[in-house]
């Protein structure tokens, strides 16, 4: 009897979706392993699989043979188990699940190359680049010797490339060479990987930890293997120092470290500051990167060349061979959550994969979730508080003023006269303020005065967006375009005013009050560009003064100690959403934002301009203290039984015709009903907020079942064996961020 490999085909009917069993030929036999990449006959055709499991075949007969090995094993059986999990979790092909482990480029493809089959994929880059290492600690070059002294200064975090030398230092290579003579340094040739040199380069400094800091490395040190440490410090208490020192004790001990960060374009400043620390040992994983550039960054971890990588949620899933710790920075942060398929959270998956693999998890962040609350209530981790910012500056004083208020002493502007002020001051002293404008779920769209009309998307149920320089109204889900009506089209008026403010309207009212100060802008507009968030922000910091104003963007990660005053324009917009989190959201957003004032020498400030200044979330801003925000929020949570009380999953169903996504609908809900439990709720089949979305009429079912219930898997159970009507498409989220 031969031995028999289980393998997963990168193809995607569902009923192909579990893996099927091959004969092993013995010429093969030596080559194949758990994650080699194969080729194997599928009908008449051939087709790509990878090897998942090997074993004793389940029939003894009929077997068909592998057709050709096309490379080395690209994952193991932790890492396949762990897809499965996720499959299993999030209601998707495993082969979805497994793709996240896989090298990025494109699908596979199997390509022959004279005899041989090899699998197609970006081709590594084969330049070189010199690394300098410092190799005799206790060298001191001559005095005169200037630029050796700040070469041997600057390596001592451990090594660097010459270009990165180069371009602190200047002029390095006489320098390098006699240091080299006197064996204090060595220079290494390695391939050069392309995108290695992501982020805001800053000045690497490295503080004596306060004594809350020390406490908080030593938890994670000694947090036991496959353990959660809760990291819950205020904005600017050095979380990202923690990080840091953390992760350096983990590599000192041979291990491997995964940092994961809210978007790495909105997040230069902290990309920086590890790449200053650890240099050519980083690794950086985003989505904005070519498929060559992701492709070389996820050798340079495979190769164990990188010994950290940093990156938004996908890094998660980088070919780490001996994972000694998983960070979360800003662990509350909803982009954890990937709104494709699958439709995973990094925050559930990185404990699973800690788990599997003995690491620590570290969550951090100044607004933890209320499920990351609760989770270390129950003493499903272990909490350590940064109550205090790690420059000794005190935390900004919050200023709240009642919009309507102004609004009937006769201020028709979009400042309040307390906003105002504040800007006077610290612009008439040549300082630094950050207007924040919260956009959440709507932006600013257009109104007839007289009768209410609003324009829509036509394939779309959402209103248009009005954009200033082009004067055209537009879809932000569609890209759909119109020009601006001068009259209302329902009852022509020419009263269609714009509602609700944008970045531009401020940006234009700044310049009108205050003439000669720079206005950087941060939108999705300005920061289009690859390096968009990084030029934008270096532009702020290298001007003297002036004012950034943006939106949810400028909430992360800022640390800018030049800057003063932080005012909230609308601090309304989030809260009236039709969504169980929106006082959370609402609470974090502005507690994030406001973290950005008062880092430095000089006191922070902060303006918050509401319509309902009683809201909790800005009562709890205001005093600094959430406790009572979220007992609040964990008690109507319990009532409702929404997360952390019980778990939600959403089945939509988006077609081109009305009739057919309600009854494809009605049909899997009918279905559903039949097989859950009798503690699951099935709310539905109905319209969502959203009920025509790029021309597609959508309709959702939800389910609501107690915490750890399997939804994914009984509904995958269920959609798996369905094949939806023509252009019908069904999508499945398992523990939305939200149902829009
Ligand atoms: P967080 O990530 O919690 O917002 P950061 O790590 O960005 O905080 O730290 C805020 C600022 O405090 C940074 O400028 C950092 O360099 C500085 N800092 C961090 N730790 C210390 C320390 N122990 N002593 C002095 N300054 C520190
Ligand atoms: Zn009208
Ligand atoms: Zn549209």
């Amino acid at each position: 009897m031969t031995a028999a490999a289980q393998v997963l085909l990168d193809v995607s009917p569902r009923s192909l979706a579990r893996p099927l069993d091959y004969a092993v030929p013995s010429h093969l036999a030596g080559r194949v392993a758990v994650g080699t990449p194969v080729l194997v006959p599928l009908g008449s055709r051939i087709a790509v699989g990878y090897v998942v499991s090997l074993g004793p075949p389940s029939v003894d007969e009929g077997l068909r043979d592998l057709v050709e090995v096309l490379g080395e094993p690209l994952f193991d059986g932790v890492r396949w188990s762990s897809a499965q999990w996720i499959a299993d979790e999030y209601a998707c092909r495993p082969i979805e699940a497994l793709r996240l482990f896989l090298p990025p480029g494109s699908t596979p493809k199997a390509v022959k190359e004279g005899d041989a089959w090899r699998l197609k994929r970006p081709t590594v880059s084969a330049a070189t680049e010199r690394i300098v290492e410092l190799v005799l600690h206790d060298f001191q070059p001559p005095a005169n010797a200037h630029r050796q002294r700040a070469v041997v200064a600057a390596l001592q975090n451990g090594p660097l490339r010459v270009a990165e030398l180069r371009a602190a230092i200047g002029d390095v290579d006489a320098a390098i060479r006699a240091l080299q003579r006197h064996g204090v340094v060595v220079v290494t040739e390695r391939r050069r990987w392309r995108s290695a040199s992501a982020g805001l380069v800053r000045e690497d400094r490295l503080h004596e930890l306060t004594e809350a800091q020390q406490a908080a490395v030593a938890a994670i040190r000694d947090a036991a293997p496959g353990s959660v440490v809760l990291l819950d410090g205020v904005t600017g208490s050095g979380k990202t120092e923690v990080y840091m020192r953390a992760v350096d004790a983990v590599l000192r001990e041979g291990k491997q470290a995964i940092v994961l960060v809210p978007e790495i374009s909105l997040t230069p400043q902290t990309v920086g500051r590890f790449r200053a620390r650890f240099g050519p040992r980083l690794a950086v994983l985003h989505s904005r990167l070519s498929d060559g550039e992701r492709y070389d960054q996820w050798q340079m971890v495979a190769s164990g060349e990188a010994r950290l990588v940093i990156g938004a949620r996908s890094a998660l899933f980088a070919p780490v061979q001996d994972l000694g710790l998983i960070v979360i920075d800003e662990e509350h942060e909803p982009s954890y959550k990937q709104s494709s398929e699958p439709r995973y959270h990094a925050r559930d998956v990185a404990r699973r994969i800690a788990e599997r693999h003995g690491a620590v998890l570290v969550l951090g962040s100044a607004t933890p979730s209320i499920e990351s609350l609760h989770a270390a209530e129950a003493g499903e981790s272990t909490v350590v508080v940064l109550p205090e910012r790690a420059t000794g500056a005190a935390m900004p004083a919050v200023n709240v003023v009642d919009m309507t208020r102004e609004f009937a002493d006769g201020n028709r502007s979009m400042f309040s006269r307390a906003l105002q002020s504040a800007l006077d001051d610290v612009l008439g002293r040549r300082g630094k303020a950050v207007l924040f404008i919260n956009r959440r779920g709507f932006a600013s769209f257009v109104l007839c005065r007289e009768c209410g009309f609003v324009p829509h998307c036509p394939s779309c149920s959402v209103s248009l967006t009005y954009h200033e320089d082009r004067g055209s109204l537009v879809c932000h889900h569609c890209g759909h375009s119109e020009a601006l009506p001068s009259l209302c089209p329902r009852c022509r008026s020419p009263y269609l005013r714009r509602f609700g403010t944008g970045t531009q309207r401020v940006e234009a009212e700044i310049s009108a009050r205050w003439p000669d100060a720079p206005v950087i802008r941060m939108d999705a507009d300005t920061t289009a560009r690859k390096d968009g968030h990084e030029s934008v922000l270096r532009r702020f910091e290298e001007s003297p003064y002036g004012v950034l104003v943006g939106t949810q963007m400028i909430a992360k990660g800022l640390d800018y100690p030049e800057v003063e005053l932080v005012g909230v324009v609308d601090a309304d917009t989030g809260m009236h959403l039709p969504d169980f989190r929106a006082t959370e959201r609402t609470y974090q957003l502005l507690m994030q934002v406001s973290g950005r004032a008062g880092r430095g020498s000089r006191p922070g400030m902060v303006v918050v301009q509401t319509y309902w200044p009683d809201h909790p979330a800005i009562r709890a801003v205001v005093s600094g203290d959430r406790s009572e925000l979220v007992a609040r929020e964990l008690e109507q949570r319990r009532e409702l039984g929404y997360p952390p009380f019980g778990r939600l999953a959403r089945v939509l169903v988006a077609s081109p015709s009305r009739t057919t996504a309600e009854s494809a609908a009605a049909d899997i809900a009918a279905d559903l009903t039949a097989v859950i439990p009798a503690d699951w709720l099935l709310l539905g089949p109905t319209e969502p907020a959203i009920a025509r979305l790029k021309g597609l009429f959508r309709r959702h079912i939800v389910l609501k079942a107690p915490p750890r219930a399997p939804l994914g898997r009984v509904i995958w159970t269920l959609l798996a064996e369905r094949t939806p009507p023509d252009g019908t498409r069904i999508a499945v989220d398992v523990d939305p961020l939200e149902m829009l």
